[in-house]
């Protein structure tokens, strides 16, 4: 079964954002002004419970969806996750698991979560550079902790691995050489990211947006790369590979490049809302339905008379019209 939305877009990809907590206070994600200890983060009772995304999974699946990312906020400090993943991977038709995670709390889980069936990871890391990465996390966490995470997955045969670095204009972007230097031959697949006008609270401006072209001329001026062909329809990451022969290199630019053509993702939050967009504001409360007894049926219904209808394509639109609206915050929803 494959479902079609407005624009003929297939629901394929199910992200799962299994908490709104975080060790880390990345200031373009969780500025501790805003996320400090007066917040409000989700009640344990308000998380869908992990036989609930089961659950769902298994519905959305037999809908059509290939792959399922877990995230979060991070997905690691939620307790017992391997119990979830190893739910999740017995789940018949499901092609593709994974998890996004900051790394910092791997070297205890990486093991536990590929014996429960975890295949493969992304991992973020924005700087090699101390200075600059702990200004960034704002948790004191060293980059030496989040490469011993990935060296972790590694040797629990997680792979590939795939890091993510959020650039921003003036904070890291004179550290991605390194950042690619450190990875290039490595097998690990690094992606910088465009800095997202995501949520409300991290003071995205424009100009603090390092656009695709000018990350891919920073890099080639150094390590030579030549564009590569896209694995599959609706691949976030633009493909680059390194002209001696040495690996790949990705670049996701959905400010300067946006990809709403080929959006085939929905968003649950921790709470049990679908989002149809990064950028909505409001969710579909599946929770409410799975808790008032719904049979199986009546959550494909619902399911299906949410993606039939969905339109979105805020990358696409965005504008100063829209830089003013309300939308759901990245540590939420997860990316
Ligand atoms: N805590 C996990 C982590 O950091 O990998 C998973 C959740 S995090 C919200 C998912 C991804 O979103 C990370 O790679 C993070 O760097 C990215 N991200 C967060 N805020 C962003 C922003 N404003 N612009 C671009 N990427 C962002
Ligand atoms: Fe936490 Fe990930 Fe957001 Fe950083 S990007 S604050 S690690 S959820
Ligand atoms: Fe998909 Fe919304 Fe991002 Fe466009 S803006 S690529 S529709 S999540």
């Amino acid at each position: 079964m494959t479902l079609y939305d407005a624009r003929q877009r297939p629901l394929r990809d199910l992200r799962v954002s299994v908490t709104d907590r975080c060790n880390f206070r990345c200031t373009y994600c969780m500025p501790r002004a805003v996320f400090g200890p007066d917040y409000a983060f989700l009640e344990r009772d308000e998380l869908l419970h992990y036989e609930e995304i089961a659950r769902l999974a298994r519905i959305f699946v037999a809908e059509g969806v290939e792959k399922i990312r877990l995230t979060g906020g991070e997905p690691l400090v939620r307790r017992d996750l391997h119990r979830l993943v190893a739910m999740l991977s017995a789940t018949p038709g499901l092609k593709d698991l994974t998890l996004t995670t900051n790394g910092s709390l791997l070297r205890r889980q990486a093991k536990g979560l590929a014996a429960a069936g975890l295949k493969r990871i992304t991992v973020s890391l924005d700087s090699l550079d101390d200075a600059v990465f702990k200004r960034m996390n704002d948790a004191r966490v060293p980059a030496a902790q989040v490469l011993d995470g990935i060296a972790a997955a590694q040797e629990a045969g997680l792979a590939p691995i795939k890091v993510n670095a959020v650039v921003e204009r003036g904070v890291n972007d004179g550290t991605m050489v390194d950042l690619a230097r450190h990875f290039k031959g490595t097998g690990v697949i690094l992606r910088f990211i465009e800095f997202m006008d995501v949520g409300t609270t991290n003071g995205w401006e424009l100009d603090r947006v390092v656009p695709l072209r000018e990350m891919v001329e920073s890099i080639d001026r150094e390590l030579p790369i030549e564009p590569a062909e896209a694995n599959y329809r609706g691949e976030v990451a633009k493909r680059w590979r390194y002209r001696d022969g040495s690996g790949e290199i990705g670049f996701i630019s959905s400010i300067s490049q946006p990809f709403c053509g080929d959006c085939t993702r929905a968003r649950l939050s921790p709470e049990g809302e679908l989002f149809t967009c990064l950028f909505g504001a409001r969710g579909h409360d599946f929770r409410a339905l799975l808790r008032s007894g719904a049979s199986d049926e009546e959550v494909t219904a619902f399911l299906r008379s949410v993606w039939r209808v969905r339109d979105d394509r805020y990358s696409e639109l965005r504008s100063a019209a829209t830089s003013g609206l309300e939308r759901v915050e990245m540590s939420h929803i997860g990316g």
